[in-house]
């Protein structure tokens, strides 16, 4: 569709979508009855005519465009994938293509007004395409209403009902949401697996549940005394719903892009005030085993050591609230919360949940388009979550070990693609996962290596001062990195992140008192080189990269007696 790219320069705005839903679920058939306005302000320079909602549980349907990218690929995700055939002779299938019309999942949207006049809509998969009666001007408001039947899907990936665990619902990305749009114009992208990206706004969402189940996730809970739960001590008061056998969550987020909750009949509370942070509520299965439990049970103290951690790394949480809550099908964040699976050993749970919070960061607070530069969120937060783990447990001289050597195996493989691939675009899974996990920590420690630790610790907190709840793009964050080390830098994001080019240096020692060494690999680095001698003593030398207009900090400068010549050559 037509629109005006505005380039990196502009100004940066964002859209605002406020939601007040009201959900009425039945957890016999796993459906629900919803009602949804959108208060949606166009903050973008030009009128809209069309608005885009995402129908994700649309993905869970035999036939869907993800049932058929998870058959047709390569390597699938193990969590999508079932054998049907035999251990000997294992024949793999698309979860999704068996599941029945009871199990699918589906967003049925029953009526839809802008402003109070019925417009009409075109249903296409996990998308939804409204054209609207009155464009939207630049800088005016709309109000959405809609009406909507959903189904939760048995759960296959990260959202749906009776996970591995037996968590009842694991409520991700269940509700019509309208798509992001920016300065590159909608992202209405067809949900085949990978990550997410929306605009902000205020929540309100109020859920009437059975009065057995204990709901936590993203948002304040309004009514705590009403709901019980353990969530506040006053005594509750029964209404009208709880002579009926269910009653109304009512909770508030704002500021959020996203709201995702899970329930359950068996959950255990741990409520917990981080000291100068968010109070964190812990929500686990109470039938897990007691060795897991007791693992649930002291992850207080390290919330309170991870929350200080990545406050000290990037800048302080700006929420009230946190919720860790047992759901999901391994680790994903969200706003507010995390969904994790709980059935794990101590240094397990605690590596899931310091990966999911250090997203707080970069996948709500700076919320990139994560789906277009899965890196930029997924790399940022291995890389911050990596040194803290790294701290609480191995204390590595080079904790990044692990990422550089999935990087080398993909890299010598042949089979990878540049960062810059969106994230279902990817050949292999396995190339998405290290390209962005491994690879992208790895940019972020190459990085430190060009502008040294210091200078990087500042570039993160500059980062997120600069472009929290902006949707920052790679270039804002390599012009912060130029910025505070007085570097240039963009040679460095585009051999990264758009070429597959690899930093390949090889030693030639060439006579007694000269070593040569030749750039094979294309990737140009300033180079720290020490000399080692057979009597034990070193030299150290730096050569400089001239398209970084600026020196690292070196080795060499420390002074030693020169008793070698260095050069360099490409070969
Ligand atoms: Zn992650």
């Amino acid at each position: 569709m037509a629109f005006v790219s505005l380039g990196a320069k502009a100004q940066y705005w964002q859209q605002k979508t406020d939601y007040v839903m009201d959900i009425d679920m039945d957890v016999k058939t796993h459906q629900y009855q919803g009602t949804q306005k959108i208060t949606y302000q166009n903050n973008s320079p030009e009128s809209l005519e069309t608005v885009y909602y995402h129908l994700y549980n649309n993905a869970f349907q035999a036939g869907s465009a993800m049932d058929l990218k998870i058959q047709n690929a390569l390597d699938p995700n193990r969590k999508v994938i079932t054998n049907v055939g035999t251990k000997e002779k294992p024949e793999w299938v698309s979860k999704i293509s068996l599941l029945t019309p009871e199990e699918e999942g589906y967003l049925k949207i029953k009526s839809l007004k802008q402003d109070g006049v019925t417009v009409s809509f075109i249903e296409e998969g996990t998308v939804l395409e409204v054209k609207l009666n009155q464009p939207i001007a630049s800088g005016a408001s709309t109000v959405l209403e809609m009406e909507f039947e959903g189904q939760i899907p048995l759960q296959v990936r990260r959202s749906g009902r009776d996970n591995k665990e037996g968590v009842a619902l694991s409520m991700t990305q269940w509700y019509p949401k309208l798509a992001a749009y920016d300065d590159e114009g909608w992202h209405a992208n067809p949900y085949l697996g990978a990550e997410f990206y929306a605009d902000w706004g205020d929540y309100e969402v109020n859920i009437t549940i059975d009065k057995k189940y204990t709901v936590g996730g993203s948002g304040y809970l309004q009514n705590p005394n009403e709901v019980g739960r353990g969530y506040e001590t006053s005594k509750k008061e029964l209404d009208k719903k709880v002579r009926k056998g269910k009653l109304t969550w009512r909770f508030k987020a704002p500021n959020v892009h996203d709201f995702s909750w899970a329930a359950d009949k068996k959950y255990e509370h741990i409520r917990h005030q981080v000291p100068n942070g968010p109070v964190v509520h812990l929500l686990f299965k109470k039938d897990l085993e007691n060795d897991k439990k007791e693992s649930w049970k002291k992850l207080p103290t390290v919330m309170n050591q991870l929350f200080d951690f990545y406050k000290e790394r990037m800048g302080a949480y700006p929420y009230k609230q946190y919720t860790v809550v047992q759901g999901g099908d391994g680790g994903m964040e969200y706003a507010m919360c995390t969904l994790i699976t709980g059935d794990r050993s101590y240094r397990s749970l605690v590596g899931v949940v310091a990966h999911e919070l250090a997203h707080t960061w970069f996948q709500f607070l700076l919320a990139s388009n994560e789906t277009k530069h899965p890196w930029l969120d997924e790399g940022f937060t291995t890389y911050i979550s990596t040194l803290i783990e790294n701290q609480l447990f191995d204390n590595k001289e080079q904790p990044f070990d692990g990422s550089y050597k999935s990087y080398k195996l993909l890299a010598k493989s042949g089979k990878e693609q540049p960062m810059t691939t969106h994230g279902d675009a990817f050949d292999i899974s396995t190339g998405y996962g290290i390209s962005s996990y491994s690879k992208g920590s790895l940019f972020l420690d190459q990085l430190a290596y060009i502008v040294g630790d210091e200078v990087l610790q500042t570039v993160l907190k500059s980062y997120f001062k600069a472009f929290a709840f902006k949707h920052p793009k790679p270039e804002d964050f390599i012009r912060i990195a130029e910025k505070d080390s007085g570097m240039e830098l963009d040679w460095y994001l585009n051999f990264w992140t758009q070429t597959t080019k690899t930093i390949d240096y090889e030693v030639f020692p060439l006579l007694a008192t000269k070593i040569t060494i030749n750039q094979r690999g294309v990737i140009p680095m300033p180079l720290d080189v020490r000399v080692t001698y057979t009597d034990g003593t070193h030299q150290d030398f730096y050569i400089p990269l001239d398209i970084m207009r600026g020196q690292k900090k070196s080795l060499s400068r420390c002074g030693s007696s020169k008793r070698l010549e260095m050069e360099t050559a490409n070969v």
